[in-house]
């Protein structure tokens, strides 16, 4: 039989490859995202109280009606902006799910798309399969997007810009001028969508997120994807959501109830309850500890660290260390010096490097200190 690939292009993402390599080598695992401490008890609390009710059977197909309800109070909230429940939100198998079912109904063949590189890894292959062309554009120097390239870049094809403020890999976070760009270049092209990937809304420092929510122009073009496992520390549970203008809901609903048909129903009843009891404003305050004991310690490393606004990334530069290649040096770092990262190129059109690597923060104190023992000794 001769299979001809879907995506000759792709192959295991670097997420698995670096958690397999530090279990393989026992290393510290800063690599991928995910947290390392236990769930909040009141969450777990709430989780075994559910699974004795009766819950355990297919919920309604865009979310259980009392998660819905809490979704819509959490943005009002925090964004003072009403949405409806029943039209405007669904509850989705992580973000991951929300970006690719709201690209596979919303992308035809031959529409382009564009992706602000160093880009999260989720977003490229959805559009391929979809028919549609990835058009990517850096970042610049700063990691904030260089609207005149991006105008230049919107013709009569472009479908969606995908965008994701606070910015994973980076840790940068949108200024106010960027959010007016973005305002400026959807007012320009009627026909172009927004998909903004906010799964770090709750993930800021000094500066406050700026959200599409917020503004009246965006979010009647947009949609914004937000995941409990972020903001819960859930990461495993996979389940999050999307808000979307009706019109496009009906089109993103009717891929969705053939992708998954719905989700989870003893994590939507258990998050329903654990919204009314939870103050996601606390976030950003949490991660900041965590990310000032990690910088503090790294002063004494050769590791040049870049700003960090908002994510549990830190971004360093190892120029000063060596000249390898970022895949390499990642690889190293595992096998000699036992941390486990993320390279920086892999996120880019073409594996470009410069010399940068990412290192995951939402860890406990012990495992920090740890990591940051080894990485001042090299
Ligand atoms: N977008 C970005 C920028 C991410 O970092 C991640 C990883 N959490 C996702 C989307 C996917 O989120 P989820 O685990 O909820 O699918
Ligand atoms: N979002 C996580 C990260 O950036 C990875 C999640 C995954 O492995 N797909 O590290």
């Amino acid at each position: 039989m001769k299979l001809t690939s879907k995506l000759p292009h792709v192959g295991t993402t670097i997420f698995t490859v670096m958690s397999k390599m530090a279990l393989d080598y026992q290393a510290i695992n800063l690599s991928q995202g995910f947290p390392n401490f236990p769930i909040d008890s009141v969450l777990s609390e709430l989780l075994a109280k559910n699974s004795r009710e009766n819950v355990h059977q297919y919920a309604p197909m865009a979310g259980l009606p009392a998660l819905l309800e809490g979704i819509s109070e959490l943005v009002e909230k925090q964004y003072q902006r009403k949405v409806n429940p029943q039209t405007n939100v669904l509850v989705t198998a992580g973000a991951t799910q929300a970006i690719f079912t709201t690209i596979q109904a919303l992308v035809h063949p031959g529409d382009e798309v564009i992706i602000l590189d160093p880009s999260y890894d989720c977003y490229e292959a959805p559009i391929l399969l979809a028919g549609g062309r990835p058009v990517r554009i850096p970042l610049n120097e700063h990691f904030l997007p260089d609207w005149d390239f991006i105008e230049a870049n919107v013709n009569s094809k472009t479908r969606l810009i995908i965008t994701n403020n606070p910015h994973n890999p980076s840790g940068v976070i949108w200024k106010q001028n960027d959010i007016q760009s973005l305002e400026k270049t959807v007012e320009n092209h009627p026909n172009l969508l927004v998909l903004s990937d906010e799964v770090y809304e709750y993930i800021s420092f000094e500066n406050k997120h700026l959200s599409a929510h917020s503004s009246e122009i965006l979010r009647n073009k947009s949609i914004i994807v937000s995941s409990f496992g972020k903001t819960f520390h859930i990461t495993g549970w996979k389940i999050g959501y999307l808000i979307a203008p009706e019109e496009l809901m009906l089109e993103i609903k009717k891929v969705h109830q053939f992708l998954v048909f719905c989700v989870n129903s003893v994590a939507q009843a258990t998050l329903a309850e654990y919204l009314k009891v939870i103050d996601v404003s606390t976030l950003g305050k949490f991660y900041q500890e965590k990310r000032d004991f990690f910088r503090e310690g790294m002063k004494n490393s050769r590791f040049e660290l870049l700003p960090c606004e908002g994510t549990y990334f830190q971004v360093a530069s190892y120029s000063s260390i060596s000249s390898e290649n970022d895949i390499n040096f990642t690889k190293r770092l595992i096998t000699e010096f036992g941390v486990a990262t993320i390279p920086l190129s892999v996120f880019n059109e073409n594996g470009d490097d410069r010399k940068l690597i990412r290192f995951c923060f939402a860890k406990e104190t012990e495992t920090l200190t740890n990591a940051i023992d080894r990485l001042c000794k090299i």
